[in-house]
């Protein structure tokens, strides 16, 4: 093996070595790990220190790869076993004038013989790249568990570098914590990489209204919060008929199953929700209802009405209905029946108006399902809660929080810092809350407020001061 192909070579990223040492491994069937390294990120400068882009580009001011060493003649290895350690190993450096990485030493002899079957076996490219934020072999243990305040801090302390915005959704996490332990929190990255893929999320105050309100719940989804993530948030009504977040779930777009793991988490953080939901509400959009009955089994599903209005009609021109000022009022009736005569006659009356192709399309995906979005069925009606507002509502209110084109770690910060009452509720004793729910609540029903203020023993911070 040409020793000097490597010795003194130069690279101006991390990346850059790293795509040419995959590449340079399979070639050799050799395989090398990551024996120690000194982070740039973490290092202390008597002079000035390189710059924040080069401290990103190359990740370490020094790096020893050595081989893995890969069990000869079929023995099983033993790591403290007496089989002596393969010495072969690179070291690389940052150049004094920081702005590279050279290769300063460069020990190829190997103990063992090489073996191509092993080496495919082994080999995972882009595995050097991956390793440079956090060892995979971490995200890949703590992925789709349930993280407390010290995993956070661990990881915190193991993050080398801010690849991917990782370190900033950690540093958000570690604020959450830092406020409330006990909230829960499940980070899910892709497999073998450090990305993070889904963060699920509530606080403890959200699993105490969750527990507090558990009979109707909305699934709702914002689309695009930036070019990489969707937002979906679950909520719950209280008895005045306002919506609270009971869970978040911020994650890639197009992660699917998300209803079933956002469902899932949810249970997991408050189990006692799983026998006592008996709604829930979700966005047209949303596929796999059927996971609602799985997960929550006394549980009826509806589709937010005013959602699957707009999706009818902008698929009536899409199928090429005429423009027919009919057609929008038409869909309203139907949407809005009071009663299954009432729906039946507005099926009717769609027959004259609307292209054969919609209605094939309607019978096709609304009508079996219409038992969970026409008014007549409506679950919310019978208990005075509007739902379509209530998502309304809740989507203008993430708007006004969120800030534009949010990264993953700043839309954390900003649901964290979302006006619920949460914090103006703090500095309140439980009298000037109830003097002030008095004064909110005076139309109200009496035995609701009675209801609002044994929350109110619960979980003082549970309301809305405003
Ligand atoms: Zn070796």
């Amino acid at each position: 093996m040409e020793v000097n192909e490597l010795q003194k070579k130069e690279f101006f990223s991390w990346e850059q070595f790293s795509m040419f040492f995959d590449a340079w491994c399979e070639q050799h069937k050799v395989l090398f790990i990551v024996k120690n390294s000194v982070s740039l990120s973490k290092c202390k400068w008597a002079t000035a220190p390189p710059q924040p882009s080069v401290v990103d580009a190359l990740k370490y001011s020094s790096v020893r790869l050595g081989c893995k060493g890969v069990r000869a003649s079929g023995k099983p290895q033993n790591n403290r076993g007496q089989q002596k350690g393969c010495s072969a190993n690179i070291v690389l450096k940052m150049s004094p004038r920081k702005d590279r990485l050279v290769v300063t030493k460069c020990q190829l002899s190997h103990n063992h013989a090489i073996c191509p079957i092993e080496f495919s076996y082994y080999f995972k490219k882009g595995y050097l790249l991956a390793n440079s934020c956090l060892p995979v072999r971490t995200t890949n243990r703590i992925s789709k568990r349930f993280v407390g305040a010290s995993d956070v801090s661990r990881l915190l302390s193991y993050c080398k570098s801010r690849d991917h915005g990782v370190l900033d959704v950690l540093t958000a996490l570690d604020g959450l914590f830092a406020r409330d332990p006990d909230a829960k929190v499940k980070l899910v990255f892709q497999q073998d990489k450090v990305i993070v893929q889904t963060v699920f999320f509530l606080s403890s105050r959200m699993m105490e209204l969750a527990r507090r309100f558990p009979l109707m719940l909305f699934f709702d989804h914002m689309v695009g919060l930036n070019a990489e993530f969707d937002l979906y948030t679950v909520l719950c009504v209280d008895g005045a008929g306002r919506g609270h977040e009971v869970a978040y779930c911020l994650t890639q777009r197009q992660t699917p199953e998300l209803l079933r793991f956002t469902l899932v988490s949810l249970v997991q953080s408050v189990p006692e929700v799983k026998a006592r939901v008996r709604c829930v509400t979700l966005g047209a959009d949303i596929p796999h209802l059927e996971v609602v009955q799985e997960l929550l089994p006394g549980a009826r599903v509806q589709i937010c009405r005013s959602q699957v209005l707009e999706m009818l009609f902008s698929k009536a021109q899409e199928l090429g209905a005429a423009e027919d000022a009919r057609i929008w009022p038409l869909l309203c009736s139907l949407a809005a029946a009071p009663s299954a005569a009432a729906y039946h006659q507005a099926e009717q009356e769609m027959q004259a108006v609307l292209p054969s192709a919609f209605l094939s399309y309607y019978r096709c995906h609304w009508q079996p399902r219409s038992q969970m979005w026409v008014q007549f069925w409506a679950f919310e009606t019978a208990r005075n809660v509007n739902a379509c507002e209530l998502l309304r509502r809740h989507q203008r209110q993430l708007l006004s929080a969120l800030s534009p084109s949010p990264t993953a770690a700043q839309c954390i910060l900003d649901l964290l810092a979302m006006p619920d009452g949460e914090r103006e509720g703090d500095s309140l004793d439980e009298e000037e809350l109830a003097a002030r729910y008095h004064a909110l609540c005076l139309p109200e029903p009496a035995g609701l407020i009675a209801e609002e203020l044994g929350f109110a023993r619960h979980g003082p911070q549970g309301f809305r001061t405003t």
